[in-house]
Parts: structure tokens; sequence; C-alpha cells
């Protein structure tokens, strides 16, 4: 159905659930691993729960709805989500990557996917010609965007544009901003990616992950992956997640919102050098971001001028703590260099700015000044 995308956060596209009779306005938890049949032959849609669940199809078609794709799988961890999707690929394929990436994706393709005979090039797929990286052997290009931590912003349908020209596949982790404000699928990429732990969920409460696609062949080949793998989202963590999208909407805004004063607040700031965000006019990520997107999200990174400074902001905070994560309720700060990307070779770390003196924070709901009061008494305790 054309709804609203508010509307979809809470129906999806419509399609009644006919297996249940009592009218129940939030959908049940089927906790339960397998399912009766009536006769050889003869099933409910239902077999088994690795293979399929009401609770969990129930989110993945409100996730593909979102998404404007013909398909969702959710899975375990956002992590579980791209180790499936790597058993699309086969030994002596190659890939281009983004150099800037969740530092669990870049340890996942150099310690597992390397191993099994995958290739990578990771590109700084802003500032360099992607198609000259391109092998006979390349199957897909590999983007997130914005890029975390750096904030980058990619062109979506110009990657999409060369992916079609090579036959390759563009692959999106379209987490930082959600379906709400960005949605690759629409823009001509063939399959996105989630951490639904992040905004999806929202309320740092459980681990999620989705593939999403509107190729059925793509659709079919990952739904074989799922099945086989095992790594599906369990019955009450689907349910924890389709509750979270219902408020995806008003929590996407209020927390760009928040993002928009604190950013305004920390360009402010002497003792901060830089500020990395999307929602910055007179930047080309800004005028890209929105070309593609209908909003900036609630990501912020930014460099202070030390890192003592950096380390005492981490240590000095009241309200906001210092945590890995990111998209919930509360807002969190972290530090990529030591938490998200410590895995990340610190050469990369360094070319792509991740120093020291970088911090990344996760702007929340709650109320704004609260949030930059905080930061005021961390920034001006430090000696
Ligand atoms: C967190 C994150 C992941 C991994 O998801 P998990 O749910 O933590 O396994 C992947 N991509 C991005 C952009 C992330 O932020």
């Amino acid at each position: 159905m054309d709804w609203g995308i508010e509307t979809k956060c809470i129906y999806g596209d419509g399609v009644k659930f006919e297996g249940d009779k009592t009218g129940s306005i939030s959908f049940p938890i089927y906790q339960t691993a397998t399912f009766a049949h009536s006769a050889v032959g003869q099933d409910t849609g239902f077999a088994y729960s690795r293979l399929q669940n009401p609770t969990r199809q129930q989110l993945e078609q409100v996730v593909a709805s979102l998404e404007g794709g013909i398909d969702a799988l959710a899975f375990s961890t956002g992590m579980a989500a791209i180790t499936a999707l790597m058993e699309l690929f086969r030994p002596g394929d190659h890939i281009i990557t983004d150099s800037d990436l969740y530092g669990g994706s870049i340890r996942l393709f150099r310690s597992i996917s390397q191993k099994n005979g995958i290739t990578f090039s990771h590109i700084d797929c802003v500032r360099e010609n992607v198609e000259s990286f391109i092998q006979e052997n390349t199957r897909a290009i590999f983007i997130e965007t914005p890029t975390n931590p750096m904030m980058n912003v990619i062109d979506i349908r110009k990657m999409a544009e060369t992916a079609k020209r090579h036959g390759l596949w563009l692959i999106v982790d379209n987490t930082f901003l959600s379906p709400y404000f960005q949605k690759p699928l629409t823009l001509g990429a063939d399959i996105v990616i989630h951490s639904g732990t992040k905004f999806l969920g929202g309320h740092n409460d459980t681990l999620a992950g989705f593939l999403v696609t509107n190729s059925l062949e793509l659709s079919e080949q990952l739904r074989f992956i799922i099945k086989t793998v095992g790594s599906g989202l369990a019955p009450f963590d689907s349910w924890l997640i389709l509750r979270g999208i219902k408020t995806l909407p008003i929590r996407m805004e209020r927390a760009q919102e928040n993002a928009q004063a604190i950013a305004a607040f920390l360009q402010g700031e002497s003792r901060v050098r830089k500020v990395y965000y999307p929602g910055i006019p007179g930047t080309q990520a800004h005028e890209i971001c929105k070309r593609q997107a209908s909003g900036f999200g609630s990501m912020i990174t930014f460099e202070v001028e030390s890192a003592r400074l950096a380390r005492h902001i981490l240590k000095s905070t009241r309200l906001i703590p210092f945590a890995e994560s990111l998209g919930g309720v509360e807002t969190l700060l972290t530090y990529p260099t030591t938490q998200t990307h410590a895995d990340v070779p610190v050469e990369v770390q360094r070319k792509n700015g991740i120093t020291d003196c970088v911090l990344r924070m996760s702007v929340g709901i709650e109320t704004k000044e609260d949030l930059i009061d905080d930061l005021k008494q961390a920034m001006d305790s430090f000696g």
C-alpha cells in the first residue's frame, strides 16, 4: 500500500497475518521452535523457526516496506547480516569497499572473508575514481553513507550507475540514516544493510540486523543462506524491534533537532577543532546528503584540540554515558580509535582522519539544553 512512512512504521504494507484471530493490536510473540503439520505435504506456512517464524516475518515485512524492497531478512545482529551477505561471494571474487566503514565490517573482511579467498580494494569512494579499481573478478561495491565515523557522504546514485554499468551489486549499509531519512534501493542500490540494533530498535536494548533487496533472485539466494547458516532473529527480539520501529519517525526527527543544536554549540567552542556533521551547510557532504536523503541524522563526529581533552570529556560527562553503539534514545559518546575502530590498522585510521582527538556522538532524544550543559561542564572542567 502507498502509505506514508509513519503509517508503514506501524502497519508495514498492511498485509494482515491470517494466523491470529484474536484481534491483538500488538503483534504476538510466537515463542516456538517448531510448528505442527496436519498431514504429509500440508503446513501452515511455517515449519521450523530457523526457516521462518510469524513474529520475524511480520518484522521483515515492515522493514521491507520501509526501504521499498520486495524482501527483508532479519538476523540476530548487524554483523550476522553482513556475514550471511558474504556467503553470496566465492573464492576469487573481488569487492570494492570504502575505507571508512564500521570497524566490525572491516574486521570481518580482513580476518574472515579474505581467508575465504575474497579480495578487497579499500578505497576512498568520495575522492577516488571507483571505476579505476574495477577488475574482471569484481562483483560488488560496498559502502556506508554517511560513513562511520568520519561522516563522509557518498553519492548513491552515482555509485549505482557505476555498479550497473559493470554488472556489479551496490550494497549500502543504511544504518546511520535509517529508511526514515534515506532509501538506497530507490536510488539504485541492490542490497541495503541495517544494524537493527541502532535506530530501528532505537532503545539500546536489543541486537538485530537486516538485509533488504528488491531483486527476486537475491531474495531467493539470501533466504537459502539464512535458513542454512541459521542466524535469523529470535521471536522476542523481533517483537522488540517491531515495537521500536513504531516510533522511528518521531525519534529520528527529535534526535536530528538535538544534533543540529549540538553541532552548532560544538562549532562555537574554541577547543573543538572540527565538527563532522552533514547537517552543517557549505560542505560537499551536506550538498550530496540533501540530494539523496530527507535529513542529516543525529550522528556527530568532532575533533578536539588534544587527546587529553578527548579523554577528559569521556570521563567527565555526568549525563552522557561513554559507551559504544548508537541510534538509541540515549545520547552516547564513543572513542573510535580504541572502541568501534580499534581493529582497523592505525595507518588506515589516520588516513581516514580517526585520531586520538576524535570523538563520536550519537545524539538521543533528551532535552537538548541538558546535553549541551553536560558537554559544556565536561569541557570547562579541563585544566
Ligand atoms: C553497529 C553497526 C554494524 C554492526 O551491527 P551489530 O548489530 O552491532 O552487529 C554495522 N554497520 C554499522 C554502520 C553499524 O553502526
